[in-house]
């Protein structure tokens, strides 16, 4: 068949993409206790945002619910990577549950903070999206005092007790640029307001913009492997967007459209942190489909973090 991209049309994948430190340890800690404790394993949310990934799980005998209500006692329950509020930590240990918690190391470190700025005496002001559930579960760590906002334009209407103590938090995988537009707005309106030393947004957020900035250069098109629901991933489509480059995020091969490849010489490909590799292979396989002949790999950051599993979960033979 006719090739739908250009002639000699090639894929570049973006460096680095796909899976961080904290959906690994995720999905491996709910293997882990599906293995060492049998199915069915509950576990609290999406364990990461992706089809694919929950799917797969499900399959091997993972049971995902919202409320826990429907998990019977004496279970084994996995709480999701984003983290949960005080109140379902609580109520878990009162159902009596294992509970095995699959938060990101880098959103506790941001409920830590908040914790321990509170007993200090401080409000907070959250930069995140509403609803998401890292957002609930951060807000979810005091039962008042973190006031929300989402863009610039909330940041005049919130309403904090007190100025005098209030510090900054936000949600780990928001859009850099957006997030610096809205800490100046926040610092502009609240000039003593106390950041954290480092910024709550995760190093893989970071590093996966940071690089569909690069790809964005060279690419006629670019392709986001990721789930709806995934915050990060949604930053990455929109970030190519941004900067001018047609850019669509689909879950698999099967949602890629031909005509997006019309007339392509490059065609740009990276994947969000929950979504694994093996999709952007049957992607690139698709995208050779309509005619692209080459595929190489931008020079990126190397990253080498990775998190331990809970205690209890080490298998026998390690
Ligand atoms: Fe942790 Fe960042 Fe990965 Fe979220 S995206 S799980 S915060 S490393």
């Amino acid at each position: 068949s006719q090739p739908v991209t250009a002639p000699d049309a090639g894929i570049v994948l973006a460096a680095p993409r796909g899976f961080c430190a904290g959906v690994d340890r995720a999905i491996d800690i709910v293997e882990r206790a599906l293995q060492k404790f049998g199915r069915p394993i509950y576990v609290r949310h999406e364990i990461v945002h992706n089809t694919h990934v929950v799917n797969d799980l499900k399959n091997r005998g993972a049971i995902f619910i919202e409320d826990l209500a429907e998990v019977p006692p004496g279970a084994t329950l996995v709480f999701s990577a984003h983290g949960v509020s005080k109140a379902v930590q609580e109520e878990a240990a009162q159902r009596g549950f294992q509970v095995f918690d699959a938060t990101c190391p880098l959103v506790t470190k941001v409920h830590v903070e908040v914790a321990k700025l509170a007993k200090e005496g401080y409000e907070f002001i959250m930069i995140g999206h509403k609803g998401h559930p890292e957002v609930e579960g951060t807000m979810g760590q005091l039962d008042s005092g973190i006031h929300l906002v989402e863009d610039v334009n909330d940041v005049a209407h919130v309403q904090p007790a007190q100025t005098d103590r209030l510090a900054v938090v936000t949600q780990t995988t928001l859009s850099v640029d957006d997030a610096a537009a809205i800490t100046a707005a926040v610092k502009a309106r609240f000039p003593n307001i106390r950041e954290p030393k480092q910024q709550d947004i995760c190093y893989a957020t970071q590093n996966r913009q940071d690089a569909v900035k690069v790809l964005s250069q060279q690419a006629d098109v670019v392709i986001v492997v990721g789930s709806p629901t995934s915050s990060n991933s949604n930053r990455l489509a929109e970030l190519a967007r941004r900067l001018g480059v047609p850019a669509h995020m689909v879950d698999n091969a099967d949602e890629l459209q031909a005509e997006w490849f019309a007339g392509a010489t490059t065609v740009g490909v990276t994947a969000g942190a929950s979504a694994p590799e093996v999709l952007v292979n049957d992607v690139v396989a698709r995208i050779k489909a309509y005619g692209a002949v080459s595929v190489r790999t931008m020079d990126g950051v190397q990253e080498t973090l990775k998190f331990p599993l809970p205690k209890g979960l080490k298998l026998d033979n390690q």
